[in-house]
């Protein structure tokens, strides 16, 4: 398991220069890493029935696919698509199944997602990675001001030296 220090570092080297928008969007996030690395990340909202995780990572042939649970809040969408970005810039699909569900409850797990990763310190390390990155979002977010129009954001985001990282 990596200390908290290296998955900062991680989560610099991997998000750094996105010139990502405020406030944070977690789509636009994956929109723009999966570009840049030549390697689309597909995120896509579906009404997943109880007892089903909140979020789904799918290794495809040529992009991967973050599924999460439509019905629920933008934080709450943002938290999912986030914890599954952090297993992937964490490598975890090197060390576990092709398919990772969130939250799913093992006597549930049908055929098909048993091959779901429940490793601890993965799950530590993408729980990490996720409060990072939205830690650093909230507070870019709030240096920025929310009232400012969208389109004005990014060059007060390169203003911020402090959160150069996003840049
Ligand atoms: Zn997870």
């Amino acid at each position: 398991m990596r200390s908290v220090k290296a998955l900062r570092r991680l989560c610099e080297n991997e998000v750094r220069s996105l010139d990502l928008d405020l406030p944070f969007d977690a789509v636009q996030l994956c929109e723009k890493y999966g570009k840049r690395r030549g390697r689309d990340i597909l995120v896509i909202s579906q009404p997943l029935p109880v007892g089903m995780p909140n979020g789904l990572w799918l290794v495809g042939d040529d992009a991967d696919y973050f599924f999460y649970q439509a019905n629920t809040s933008r934080t709450h969408r943002d938290q999912i698509i986030i914890h599954e970005f952090g297993h992937l810039i964490a490598g975890h699909q090197n060390a576990g199944p092709s398919v990772h569900a969130e939250q799913m409850p093992a006597e549930e797990a049908d055929a098909a997602l048993h091959r779901t990763c429940y490793d601890d310190a993965n799950e530590w390390e993408a729980e990490m990675i996720a409060s990072i990155i939205l830690g650093w979002a909230s507070e870019a977010g709030a240096l920025a001001g929310r009232t400012a129009k969208h389109d004005s954001l990014r060059g007060i985001q390169r203003a911020l030296g402090g959160h150069s990282r996003w840049l």
